[in-house]
């Protein structure tokens, strides 16, 4: 018999029908040539089939033609671990607990391109070598409140900068054949009533602030997939939205790719058809009939649709067009047999975490050099902080992970500091412990009695005792602390924290207060404390990252992404009451003024601004200058700014450019980010930094016009070391 098939094989391999491949399968024919081959070798039930789930994460292929299933994961900051078929449970696989990388807040805070590359590249190795064929990620909403429960999946408050770091990310994952999937298109930039929320935005906000990072991953970054979001716009849901999928990501944009639903943000077949929606997951059924047969036949996509079809209530185009898009998704990843084989939870993702969380820690105040911590002196150590030893790669909604190892803040000061000093640990406070075993994980509350003044007590007995106190608080992902599925309460520190803090740096002035949260977070004590760190939640590595950070071994380089109020009514959307909206609507009434646009139109200042974050050495910004003095509209100028470390050790700077419209027919912010670059210098050396920028830079969305308009006039160009430290200006006409 075995025989038999064998020479079968060689017979059918030796005739002339064997050296016809079908087009589908041969990789050397044009993409598009390969879709309409496929396309045209499926039945009916075959097309319905791939374009919704079969289980919480995949979606079947074609048997048939021997494509694969498509297997999806979260996303952003690791590859999340294997969930039950039907069931957002654990499986409690034993080879699934990968590589947390720094959450993309802390990413963002790197303003580090070629580090956002790498994440993508390293998150895409362990998606593939996991056998995913699309992570859902990057998370890119803008930051639009400091209460946001998922800021901290996001890359902070200003589109160009955003735009910047998920385009290489989006390229990095892609490299291993694995589509990345941006999220959530658009506008879900709250949690609260995510699921309904319809979002009121004028068209010039939507153009200048919520689109133009999504339109950069999609023209620049070649996506293959992105992810709608819950929330409606216009009163359509974002999953099936006329204006947003079909006119502007598909039509405007050319967007060739897959738009995957949110899980469950499917509502309605007619307008899953129609709308742009490519393919369903996670929706939930009726309740009625999905326990008897297959629940996922009742998707909105699935049996729904056949029927209108065979019923000739709808035709087949729609479907076409859907599956042409899966199937490119397939092409371009699991039937692409020169991917590479990837790679998952290696030493050298570790490192890469690592690099990355160090690059992206923020150093908020250093007042009398008290960081780095030097070890010459510092002879008792003293930790204080329940986040110095809490899992953070745990909980926080749907980027929850299991990883291989997580080193805590604890860990890793012990590990750097050895035995050159005595480390101590108090916990200072407690939160209410949290259920961890699920990794849906929102780890909600169990309210128990802590004695917060018996476990403060403690900590200032202690700290008076202390050369150093290492405060390490902050938020947690616990339920309403920077968690997916709620919002902040409030901006104020959880768990009686202020009274701690205050409570140590009066006990003992060497005290260092870290923040690990995605967030901004108020600071009654900013004043008395004379160092800060905003170290966000870093992964797998964070507790290394942190113990270079604290005693030197690396050296700060991270500038904030979002602007840091001094108190939550200091925020735009909470001083317009334009959050979170009725329950019905929200409206975005500060328009384009979002984070720093809003505090520089408004005059409020700060607690610390956008793009800020000191260093352990100190840089000099000389004369800025510019090629030319006047442009016209299809030049570009390219302005140039010499940068020196005056310190004495090596460092890394982020040089910023922003951009002014001296005199605009609509109202414009005080300027933009339109330009950044990180540069590394050895003490005393100087590098040149050059941008070059062209109308794009200088223009608006223009709502009567429906188009970019750079008008005629003035510009200035700021060099900055933040959007509130300006080093250097230089003007320009543009003709
Ligand atoms: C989240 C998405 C996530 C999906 C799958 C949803 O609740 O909004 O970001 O990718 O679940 O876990």
């Amino acid at each position: 018999m075995k025989h038999q098939i064998l020479a079968g094989a060689l017979l059918l391999a030796c005739s002339p029908l064997a050296a016809q491949t079908p087009v589908y399968l041969d990789d050397s024919q044009p993409m598009e040539r390969r879709v309409e081959d496929a396309l045209s070798r499926m039945s009916l039930r075959e097309k319905i089939a791939i374009i919704h789930a079969q289980s919480k994460f995949s979606s079947p292929g074609v048997a048939s033609l021997g494509i694969p299933e498509n297997w999806m994961s979260d996303g952003p900051h690791g590859v999340r671990a294997e969930v039950l078929w039907d069931e957002w449970y654990g499986a409690q696989w034993t080879n699934d607990s990968c590589t947390a990388f720094p959450a993309l807040s802390c990413l963002a805070a790197t303003w580090n391109v070629d580090l956002a590359h790498l994440y993508g590249r390293s998150l895409g190795e362990e998606a593939r070598y996991r056998n995913k064929n699309v992570i859902l990620g990057p998370g890119m909403n803008i930051y639009r409140t400091p209460l946001g429960g998922r800021n901290f999946e996001f890359l902070g408050e200003d589109p160009y900068l955003t735009a910047h770091m998920s385009v290489p990310y989006v390229q990095g994952v892609q490299e291993n054949g694995v589509a990345a999937c941006p999220k959530h298109f658009i506008l879900n930039n709250q949690e609260v009533n995510r699921d309904k929320i319809n979002v009121i935005v004028d068209e010039r906000a939507l153009n200048e602030i919520y689109l133009p990072a999504f339109k950069a991953v999609v023209q620049q970054g070649h996506t293959w997939a992105i992810m709608g979001a819950y929330n409606q716009y216009k009163n359509q849901f974002c999953c099936h939205n006329d204006t947003l999928l079909n006119d502007i990501l598909k039509r405007q944009w050319g967007f060739d790719g897959v738009v995957i639903s949110d899980w469950g943000g499917t509502h309605d077949t007619e307008q899953a058809v129609k709308n742009g929606l490519d393919m369903e997951f996670g929706s939930w059924t009726n309740g009625l009939n999905w326990g008897r047969s297959n629940a996922y036949d009742n998707y909105y996509l699935a049996e729904p649709y056949l029927k209108l079809i065979n019923e000739d209530k709808l035709g087949t185009k729609e479907l076409d067009e859907k599956v042409r898009r899966v199937l490119r998704l397939c092409f371009r990843t699991t039937m692409n047999r020169n991917r590479p084989y990837g790679s998952f939870a290696t030493e050298a993702h570790a490192q890469v975490g690592r690099t990355i969380a160090e690059e992206g820690i923020v150093l908020l105040k250093n007042d009398k050099n008290l960081l780095p911590v030097d070890l010459s002196t510092a002879r008792k150590i003293l930790v204080v902080g329940e986040n110095a030893v809490k899992r953070m790669t745990v909980g926080g909604g749907s980027s929850s992970l299991k990883v291989r190892c997580e080193v805590s803040p604890l860990e890793g000061i012990r590990h750097l500091v050895g035995n050159q000093a005595e480390v101590t640990y108090v916990p200072g406070y407690e939160s209410p412990a949290q259920k961890e075993q699920d990794v849906r994980d929102a780890r909600e509350p169990d309210h128990k009695e802590i004695n917060y003044d018996q476990l403060r007590a403690e900590a200032v007995e202690a700290a008076k005792k202390a050369d150093v106190v290492l405060y390490i608080g902050g938020l947690n992902k616990n339920w309403a602390q920077d968690c997916e599925g709620t919002d902040r309460e409030s901006m104020d520190l959880p768990y009686h924290q202020d009274e701690l803090i205050e409570a140590l740096l009066a006990a003992n002035p060497h005290t260092v207060v870290t923040i690990i949260s995605g967030n901004a977070v108020s600071m009654p004590w900013v004043k008395k404390a004379p160092a800060i760190l905003e170290a966000w939640y870093n992964g797998s590595e964070a507790g290394d990252a942190l113990a270079d950070i604290l005693f030197g071994k690396a050296n700060p380089s991270g500038k904030l992404p979002f602007t840091y109020p001094v108190k939550l009514s200091d925020n735009p959307a909470i001083a317009l009451k334009a959050y979170p909206g009725d329950g019905t609507n929200v409206t975005y009434s500060e328009g384009i003024f979002v984070g720093y646009r809003y505090t520089e139109k408004n005059k409020v200042k700060p607690l610390f601004p956008f793009g800020y974050g000191l260093s352990y050495t100190t840089f000099k910004y000389g004369n800025v200058t510019a090629d030319k003095k006047t442009i016209a509209a299809t030049d570009s100028i390219t302005i140039t700014v010499p940068v020196t470390n005056t310190g004495h050790r090596a460092g890394k700077e982020i040089v910023q450019l922003y951009v002014q419209d001296v005199k605009s027919s609509l109202p414009r912010p005080v300027k933009e980010l339109k330009g950044f670059s990180k540069v590394e210098l050895q003490p005393g050396e100087t590098k040149e930094v050059k941008f070059t920028i062209g109308k794009d830079a200088l223009s608006y969305y223009d709502p009567a016009k429906k188009a970019w308009v750079a008008e005629p006039g003035l510009f200035n160009a700021y060099v900055a070391a933040s959007s509130q430290d300006v080093r250097g200006k230089v003007a320009f006409t543009l003709k």
